[in-house]
């Protein structure tokens, strides 16, 4: 099936506002169902205030263990001792119709897209600061004390990736990273090859002899 819509790589270590900035880039009008965020299969439990099928399909160990054996997943990971994945045949329908699709997975999902589509396109996000970054996991209130100092351990070595990804932001402001965000995936869906088959029609139209 021909791909028009591009899928979007995001990656950070935990707390440098990717959840935000996603969340606020779909809510932008010029999202405009034309954007839509991969919602993975999860084994982590559920946090307060989550919503299974909205922020992820929560599953249990057995169930995603079939999932990974019927090749239902474009990658999968273990992150932070759960599994993550996601789905195909969703991301697939999507991309076809023209819709972009984000991403927010880590590094090792990261490897395992990249490989079966060459075309995705990955953007890392780096805190301003290592304090910053502790001060964000402590002010979302979401996570334990210890799991927080997991997440600062696990930080660095996330982040020693980012030379993997075609584009490397700063989420200092929030505007500012939403702003580049935002830019990267407008340019993207100029590129004349997505245009060329979006509007296949107009072309036609315009160049009739
Ligand atoms: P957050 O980092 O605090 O937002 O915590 P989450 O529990 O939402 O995500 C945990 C980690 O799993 C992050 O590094 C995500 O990028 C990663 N992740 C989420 N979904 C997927 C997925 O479908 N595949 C892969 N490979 N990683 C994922
Ligand atoms: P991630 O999804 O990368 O783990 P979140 O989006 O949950 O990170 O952000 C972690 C916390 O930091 C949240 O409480 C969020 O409101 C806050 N945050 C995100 N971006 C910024 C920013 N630019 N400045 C200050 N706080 C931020
Ligand atoms: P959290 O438990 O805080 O929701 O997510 C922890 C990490 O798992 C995040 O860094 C997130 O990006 C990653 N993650 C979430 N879903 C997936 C997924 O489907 N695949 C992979 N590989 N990682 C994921």
């Amino acid at each position: 099936m021909a791909h028009i819509g591009t899928l979007f790589i995001i990656s950070s270590p935990s707390g440098a506002g990717k959840s935000s900035l996603i969340k606020a880039l779909l809510e932008r009008p010029s999202a405009d169902g034309r954007l839509q965020v991969s919602v993975s299969h999860t084994t982590r439990p559920m946090r307060p205030g989550e919503v299974d099928g909205v922020h992820y399909h929560f599953v249990d160990k057995a169930q995603f263990e079939q999932l990974i054996a019927r090749g239902a997943f474009y990658e999968w990971a273990e992150v932070f001792g759960n599994y993550y994945g996601t789905s195909r045949e969703w991301i697939d329908a999507q991309l076809a119709q023209g819709i972009d699709i984000l991403l927010d997975i880590d590094w090792q999902g990261a490897r395992q897209i990249r490989e079966q589509s060459p075309s995705a396109k990955s953007i890392f996000i780096l805190p301003p600061s290592r304090e910053e970054l502790e001060r964000r996991l402590n002010a979302r209130q979401q996570d334990s004390a210890e799991v927080i100092r997991g997440r600062m351990a696990k930080a660095v070595s996330e982040m020693s990736h980012y030379d993997e990804y075609d584009y490397l932001l700063v989420n200092d402001s929030f505007e500012h990273a939403l702003n580049q965000l935002s830019a990267i995936i407008e340019a993207e869906r100029a590129n004349t090859g997505k245009q060329a088959a979006r509007y296949q029609d107009l072309l036609s139209r315009l160049l009739a002899e």
